[in-house]
């Protein structure tokens, strides 16, 4: 019979496979969720050898633009723009250019490395979507910044032209596993939501797509999105840690503990080894005095808060990636 590998090989012999680019096997990722026996930094540890090989020891700040807020159609039920959300949110129809190219030059400013636009609503109609490619056309000529989108379905036509106005990336998250979805969700479908991750990628934008954790979600689902978005070639992908937002659903359910989303963010380094992960929303509350230590499974992170909810100033986190020995990369670097 095969001896196990000692707690610590172990983990050093999944940083040694995501480094070659061998895949890890579904049994060993669950493991990594669920073994208490494999120590927190020996995992840490491991999934930094990995980071570090991709992307040294940079960190890409992105900084969220809420360009359209509240009144959406779906009913997401974490969320609190959704039809069936009860609480209050600031409601606003597409802010006007002029304001959303001064948000932008605020978060360059601020060094942003990505600008990222997000609607909320169903997607786009064609005139909405001829205005957003203009939109991201006038940003590009603008800020040495990536440029992501995130305005919910769209096709491959519509994706194309987003493709053509210079986007690099568009946003559109899985949120949880395919079995699980229709427990979140009832006005589209998880099918739905794979149908324009491909789009996208079919005309060459790069994919960005996370989950969010603490939503009642096993650990063997946790793995299933981390496959699928492997599968799905996603660039980047947000882990967001679930954070109750009043009045929505969800309730307040979350049982997540630092050490859990730690463990969640190496999982999605080895099973994505060359992509940008990121410590997404609600780091603040969920990591808590851990949140350096995102930075070895991480490469990236939000500043100045998220959709709906508060988080730390541009200058707070730039501050923590600098202390934690990282140093905060720029898109001009790469120039
Ligand atoms: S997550 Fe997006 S699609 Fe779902 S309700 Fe919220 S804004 Fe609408």
């Amino acid at each position: 019979m095969e001896r196990m590998p000692e707690p610590k090989a172990f983990c050093h012999d999944l940083g040694m496979a995501a480094l070659h680019g061998d895949p890890i096997t579904p049994e060993q990722a669950l493991r990594v969720l669920t073994d208490p026996e494999l120590p927190l930094l020996a995992l840490l540890d491991a999934a930094f050898m990995v980071r570090r090989h991709h992307f040294g020891l940079g960190v890409r700040v992105h900084i969220l633009n809420n360009v359209q807020n509240g009144l959406c159609p779906e009913d997401c039920n974490y969320c609190a723009q959704s039809t069936s959300s009860a609480g209050s949110v600031p409601v606003y129809r597409l802010k006007s250019d002029a304001a959303i190219l001064e948000d932008a030059k605020r978060a360059y400013d601020s060094g942003a490395f990505r600008y990222c636009m997000v609607l909320s609503g169903r997607g786009p109609g064609e005139e909405r979507l001829d205005h957003l490619a203009a939109l991201v056309s006038r940003l590009k000529a603008t800020f040495p910044m990536e440029v992501c989108l995130s305005a919910g379905f769209i096709d491959p036509n519509q994706a194309a032209r987003l493709k053509q106005a210079g986007l690099d990336r568009y946003n559109h998250n899985l949120n949880t596993s395919e079995s699980r979805y229709g427990t979140i969700c009832h006005t589209h479908t998880y099918a739905d939501r794979v149908a324009t991750l491909e789009a996208a990628r079919s005309v060459g934008l790069e994919v960005c797509s996370g989950l969010i954790i603490g939503m009642g979600e096993g650990p063997d689902e946790v793995v299933e999105v981390a496959r699928t978005l492997n599968r799905l070639d996603a660039r980047s992908i947000p882990v967001n840690f679930y954070v109750h937002a009043p009045g929505s659903q969800l309730g307040d359910q979350n049982h997540l503990t630092p050490e859990s989303c730690l463990r969640t963010l190496c999982l999605f380094r080895f099973l994505n080894p060359s992509a940008e992960i990121r410590a997404a929303g609600g780091r603040e509350a969920n990591l808590r005095a851990l949140e350096s230590l995102a930075l070895y499974p991480a490469n990236s992170l939000f500043a100045e808060g998220y959709l709906n909810t508060g988080g730390h100033s541009a200058d707070k986190t730039l501050q923590m990636i600098v202390d934690a020995g990282f140093t905060v990369e720029r898109v001009d670097e790469h120039e």
